[in-house]
């Protein structure tokens, strides 16, 4: 088959559905090509008798402007299972937990709180007192680990930091780059000289600017998901871009240039089709980027494959009835020095409606990450013996018996933005000066989370619309 379009974004995900909703909105002529038979990326819910888990991401963070807008715009739109509807986590999601001593503590959240917890050394807090008077960092390659050491002290990197990057990158704070995993947080001290002192300056001009564009105000960094899961979310955006606008299922995608644009071939059913076109925006992960694009210059499709994603093991569990401690809040994480082996559990039951019958619970549990990526190639039986090891003793459960038990394993999970991160930046900027109308966005840049991947699914638009 022969088509022809204006633009071709690859990656149905949730940046490639962004891209793609804006240029309906904007009355673009596209399409949109995944190798899933399904759209979402790694978004991705299923059900299995009265529980309802994500197989991808739980929980989004309300984050950014384009993602409230986004959510605005779907309002009432059909998804899978309803009309699409924003799920925000229940109160219980302030509450966070870290595991220390083998059990969950409460991760504190305000001064009071901070100086009575046991999760710091006494030294520590002395030091987060002083933080506003410590010299600004000079490196701009600093890992995070070095970077909270030295403003803050090692029990906060051992108990908070950690865990806390094992949560959203599944990483090791020793390799991410601050500059560019956290770019929030290197601008307060390279701007301000302290992070405490930067942030309350911060929130003077975040007042400021929600007093001058009300709808700043939505930006809340609430917990969200969608009623009855994420997928709900994808088919929303799906369903209003309208299904003719897909092309799924394809595979073995290759992208030539040619004299006026671009030619997209792919192998759907068996049959190898072609898409002209004169404009291709790029969403999938750095890993599929030479595959894709085999006439960028090599050196270039080495820095951006060159790109580290860490793996994760996550499973679903599902208990009719919940006998261990009370789930009363977000989830848990575990820190490096605990010696245990899962990352953490979200207490998705807690969290959202629907998701498990009355009385019982549903659990994300996550492993591997960069701690372990060995743990992707542990058998079914091998995984499930570590996990009933880990809940049975964190919850106190005495008879571990899940009425489900799922496991989901995902080898290019999380990217993480290490030391080369300046280097792919440059290639990128450099690939697209080169080949005018290829435009590369995708995970590889511009942030992990959702409402990240959401802002930038609209600059894409923005750029590839004529
Ligand atoms: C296990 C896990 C848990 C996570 N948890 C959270 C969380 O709790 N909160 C949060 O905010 N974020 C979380 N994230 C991160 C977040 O989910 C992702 O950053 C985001 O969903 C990625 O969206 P994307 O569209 O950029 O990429 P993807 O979802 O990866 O979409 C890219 C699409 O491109 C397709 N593709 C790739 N190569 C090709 C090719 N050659 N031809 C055709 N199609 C191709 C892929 O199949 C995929 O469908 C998590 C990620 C994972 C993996």
């Amino acid at each position: 088959m022969e088509y022809s379009t204006d633009i071709v974004v690859i990656g149905a995900g949730i940046t490639g559905l962004t891209t793609g909703f804006y240029l309906d909105r904007d009355k673009q002529n596209f399409l949109i090509l995944d190798n899933r038979d399904y759209p979402g990326g790694v978004i991705h819910t299923e059900k299995c008798g009265d529980f309802v888990y994500e197989t991808g991401p739980n929980t989004g963070v309300l984050g950014t402007l384009e993602a409230v807008k986004l959510f605005e715009q779907l309002h009432g739109e059909k998804s899978l299972t309803a009309d699409y509807a924003l799920e925000k986590a229940s109160t219980a999601a302030k509450k966070r937990f870290i595991v220390k001593g083998g059990k969950p503590n409460i991760m504190p959240m305000g001064v009071g709180k901070g100086i009575s917890t046991k999760l710091f050394t006494f030294k520590d807090k002395l030091r987060v007192l002083f933080e506003p008077f410590r010299k600004r960092g000079t490196n701009p390659d600093e890992t995070l680990a070095e970077f909270v050491k030295r403003r803050l002290g090692e029990s906060i990197l051992d108990y908070a930091i950690n865990p806390f990057i094992s949560g959203v990158y599944a990483g090791d704070p020793g390799m991410l780059v601050t500059k560019y995993a956290f770019p929030k947080l290197y601008n307060l001290e390279q701007n301000y000289g302290s992070l405490i002192g930067g942030s309350v300056k911060i929130g003077k001009v975040r007042k400021k600017e929600k007093e001058q564009n009300p709808d700043l105000k939505k930006v809340t960094r609430e917990t969200f998901s969608a009623e009855y899961g994420l997928s709900n979310l994808a088919y929303g955006v799906y369903n209003r871009i309208g299904e003719e606008r897909f092309i799924l299922s394809a595979q073995k995608a290759v992208v030539a240039k040619t004299d006026d644009g671009y030619e997209v071939s792919f192998i759907k059913n068996g049959e190898r089709s072609t898409i002209k076109c004169r404009c291709v925006v790029n969403t999938a992960g750095a890993y599929a980027f030479p595959e894709l694009f085999p006439f960028v210059d090599d050196e270039d499709k080495k820095v951006i494959s060159n790109l580290v994603y860490s793996g994760v093991v996550e499973c679903a569990l599902g208990f009719e009835k919940w006998e261990g401690s009370p789930l009363d809040g977000f989830g848990c994480l575990v820190p490096q020095k605990e010696n245990r082996k899962i990352l953490g559990a979200l207490y998705m039951s807690t969290l959202f409606k629907n998701r498990a019958p009355k009385g019982g619970a549903l659990l994300s549990i996550f492993m591997g990450g960069m701690r372990h990526l060995d743990y992707l190639d542990l058998s079914d039986t091998e995984i499930k013996k570590i996990v009933a090891e880990d809940i049975s003793s964190i919850f106190d459960i005495k008879e571990f018996a899940p009425d489900m038990f799922k496991i989901m394993r995902h080898r290019n999970a999380i990217p993480q933005y290490q030391a080369d991160t300046k280097q792919r930046i440059e290639a990128i900027e450099k690939i697209e000066k080169q080949f005018p109308g290829l435009i590369v966005g995708g995970n590889m840049i511009g942030g992990i989370g959702m409402a990240d991947r959401i802002k930038q699914g609209v600059q894409l638009a923005e750029k590839a619309k004529i």
